[in-house]
C-alpha cells in the first residue's frame, strides 16, 4: 500500500486501498482511469451524486482521469434529453470528464465483431427460444437449468444467423445471440446469458444502423476494456456479475497480446435515502403522470431537484463524502442531506427578511412620511459579506403568528401591553389592535422606543424576543413555495402489497402568496439562496421573473439530525 495520505479530509475507503494495492503491484502500467457510466434513460439523482463523487473524487486523488460514458444500448428508453440533462449535473457538481463524452454506442462495430469472434470459438450461439422458455429453463440458483436446443448448432449456422439478426432480417425477439457458458453454474448470470437482442427502434445516436443491441453485461465491461478504464466502480448488485465481466475479457482477449491495461470491477453499497424512491422507472412515473412538476421539481431527489430547491454542489458533495463507501447496504436518513445545505448555507447565504404571512403593524408614534435607513449585518458567519441598510418606517408587515391576541406566559412575540425587539431597529410595544367580523386580526398598533436603536443609550435593553419585518411601503410581493417530503413512509417502495404512490404526501407543496420581502430580493438571480431570518433557507426559483418573484423552501433553520446524532 502506498503511504501516501489522502488529499483533503477525505477518508480513505476500501476502494482506495484496492487502488493503492493494484498501484503498488504495478498493475496496468501504474496508470489510474475511472469512469461515470450513466445510462440516459432518465435524470441523475442522488444515488447517481454518489457515484460521480466517487469515480471523479478518485481521479482527482490519484491526479488521473475519470470520463463520462454514456450506456447507451437500449433505444427503447434512452433520450437525448437526458443526455443533455446528465451533462449538466456533472458539471454543476464540479467535476469535468477526460475529453469528449464517450457512448457505448460507439463501440457497437467492436462489440459485433467480439461476438463474432464469440461464435467462431464456440462460446456463442443464436437461440430461438422466447423470454418465458429461457426463464422456464433457466433452473434456481440450487438446480441446474437446461440447455437450449439451439445451443449446439453449427459454426456456420450461426455466424449465418446472426450476420441475418444484423440485416433486419428477423422481428424483434425472434432470436438472441447467447454466450455458451454453463447452464449448470451456481451463478444464475453464468447460464447462457444474454448478448444481443433484436429491437427496431432507431437509436438516438445511431439511427437506423442497428436493429440489434449488445446487453449491458456485454457492454460495459468491453467498453472498459477499450477505453482503458482500470477501475471500473459499480453498486453492489454487480458483483454476481463479476464474473461474467471477466469471463467475457477472457474470451475477447483470448489468443491476443496481453494488454497494459485490464480493467476491474469493483462494487460498493449503493445509496439508499429514507422517505425517497431512487428507481429511475418510478421517478419517470411519477413526472410521466404529473404527480411533480418535472424531473426538476424541487421535491425530487434528482441533481436538478436539489439545485432547484436551494441545494448547492458544494452540500451535495458534503453529503456524499459523509455518506462514506461501503460494502454493506444502509439507508441514509435524509436529515443528513439537510444538514449539509444547512452547514454550507449556514456560511454563505445572505440574511435578510421576508414576512411570509405578513399582518400589518402601525408605529403610531413614529412620523408618517419618514424613512429611516437601518444598519443590518449579512452573515454574522462571515465579517467579509459586509452589511447594508434597510428601510424602516411607521408601517411594516410582521409574521402573522408572531401577535397573540391572547399569549400564554412564555410567548415571547408580540401580544397586547408586551415588548420585543424589531431586529436591526427599535423596540416597539403593543397598544392596540383591530379585528374584522371574522375575529381576523387585520392592524396591530405599537408605540416605538426611539433611545432602542442600534447607537442609542437605551440599544442594549433586554427584551425577550426578536422579530423579523419588513417595511409595508418598500415591501416586494413574492409567492414562497413551502415543501415537506414527497413521501409519508420510510420506505416507500419497500412495501410488497403496496404501491409506492400509496405513500405520497398530499401536503408537500404549499404556495404561499402575496409574501412580502424587502427590496433588495428585487434583484435576486434565479438560484440565489437567501437565509430568510428566522424561517429557513430559500432560493430563487428558476421560473421567477421580476414581476413574479417566486421562492422556494430549501430547508428549515432547525437541525433535528445533528442533535439526534450527537
Ligand atoms: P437503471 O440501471 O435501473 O436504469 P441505475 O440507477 O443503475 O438505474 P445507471 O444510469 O445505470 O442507473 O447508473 C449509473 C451509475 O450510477 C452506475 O455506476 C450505478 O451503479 C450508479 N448508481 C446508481 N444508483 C446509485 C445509488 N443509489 N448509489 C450509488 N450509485 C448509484
Ligand atoms: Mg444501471
Amino acid at each position: 500500500m502506498s503511504s501516501e495520505s489522502p488529499k483533503n479530509s477525505e477518508v480513505k475507503n476500501f476502494i482506495y486501498q484496492e487502488i493503492d494495492r493494484d498501484l503498488a503491484e504495478g498493475k496496468n502500467g501504474k496508470k489510474i482511469l475511472t469512469r461515470f457510466p450513466p445510462e440516459p434513460n432518465g435524470y441523475l439523482h442522488i444515488g447517481h451524486a454518489k457515484s460521480i463523487c466517487l469515480n471523479f473524487g478518485i481521479a482527482q486523488h490519484y491526479n488521473a482521469a475519470c470520463n463520462l460514458r454514456f450506456d447507451d444500448t437500449n433505444p427503447v428508453k434512452e433520450e437525448v434529453e437526458y443526455v443533455d440533462s446528465i451533462q449538466e449535473d456533472i458539471k454543476w457538481l464540479g467535476f469535468k470528464w477526460e475529453g469528449e463524452p464517450k457512448y457505448a454506442s460507439d463501440y457497437f462495430e467492436q462489440l459485433y465483431e467480439w461476438a463474432i469472434k464469440l461464435i467462431r470459438k464456440g462460446k456463442a450461439y443464436v437461440c430461438e427460444l422466447t423470454p418465458e422458455e429461457i426463464a422456464a429453463q433457466k433452473g434456481t440458483p440450487t438446480e441446474p437449468g437446461q440447455e437450449s436446443p439451439y445451443r449446439n448448432r453449427s459454426l456456420a449456422e450461426n455466424l449465418d444467423l446472426f450476420q441475418r439478426m444484423r440485416n433486419g432480417e428477423f422481428k424483434d425477439g425472434e432470436k438472441i445471440l447467447r454466450a455458451k457458458i454453463d447452464m449448470a453454474s451456481s451463478n444464475m448470470h453464468m447460464r447462457d446469458p444474454i448478448m444481443y437482442r433484436i429491437i427496431h427502434k432507431p437509436h438516438h445516436r445511431t439511427g437506423d444502423k442497428w436493429c440489434i443491441y449488445p446487453m449491458y453485461d456485454y457492454t460495459h465491461g468491453q467498453s472498459d476494456f477499450i477505453e482503458e478504464i482500470t477501475h471500473s466502480i459499480c453498486t453492489l448488485e454487480f458483483e454476481v456479475h463479476r464474473p461474467l465481466y471477466n469471463w467475457f475479457l477472457d474470451q475477447i482477449l483470448e489468443d491476443e497480446a496481453t494488454p497494459e491495461v485490464r480493467p476491474r470491477q469493483i462494487e460498493f453499497a449503493r445509496l439508499n435515502l429514507n422517505y425517497t424512491v431512487m428507481s429511475k422507472r418510478k421517478l419517470l412515473e411519477l413526472v410521466q403522470k404529473g404527480i411533480v412538476s418535472g424531473w426538476d421539481d424541487p421535491r425530487m431527489p434528482t441533481i436538478s431537484g436539489l439545485r432547484r430547491r436551494g441545494y448547492t454542489p458544494e452540500s451535495v458533495r458534503m453529503f456524499a463524502e459523509k455518506v462514506g463507501v461501503a460494502r454493506r447496504e444502509n439507508v441514509i436518513d435524509i436529515g443528513l442531506l439537510e444538514y449539509c445545505v444547512r452547514e454550507d448555507l449556514n456560511k454563505r447565504a445572505m440574511r435578510v427578511n421576508a414576512v411570509l404571512d405578513p399582518v400589518k403593524l402601525i408605529i403610531t408614534n413614529f412620523p408618517e412620511d419618514k424613512v429611516e435607513m437601518m444598519e443590518t449585518i449579512n452573515n454574522p458567519e462571515d465579517e467579509s459579506m459586509g452589511s447594508r441598510t434597510i428601510p424602516f418606517s411607521r408601517e411594516i408587515y410582521i409574521e402573522r403568528d408572531d401577535f397573540m391576541e391572547e399569549p400564554p406566559k412564555k410567548f415571547f412575540r408580540l401580544g397586547p401591553g408586551l415588548e420585543v425587539r424589531l431586529k436591526s431597529a427599535y423596540i416597539i410595544k403593543c397598544e392596540d389592535f383591530k379585528k374584522d367580523e371574522n375575529g381576523h386580526i387585520t392592524e396591530i398598533y405599537c408605540t416605538y422606543d426611539p433611545e432602542t436603536r442600534s447607537g442609542m443609550p437605551q440599544a442594549d435593553r433586554k427584551v425577550k424576543g426578536t422579530l423579523h419585518w419588513v417595511s409595508a411601503s418598500h415591501a416586494i410581493d413574492a409567492e414562497v413555495r413551502l415543501y415537506d417530503r414527497l413521501f409519508m413512509n420510510e420506505e416507500p417502495d419497500g412495501h410488497r402489497d403496496v404501491d409506492f404512490k400509496e405513500y405520497l404526501n398530499p401536503d408537500s407543496l404549499k404556495t404561499l402568496a402575496g409574501c412580502k420581502l424587502e427590496p433588495m430580493l428585487a434583484d435576486a438571480k434565479p438560484l440565489g439562496s437567501f437565509q430568510f431570518q428566522r424561517l429557513g433557507y430559500f432560493c430563487v426559483d428558476k421560473d421567477s421573473k421580476s414581476d413574479r418573484l417566486i421562492f422556494n423552501k430549501t430547508v428549515g433553520l432547525k437541525d433535528s439530525w445533528a442533535k439526534a446524532n450527537k
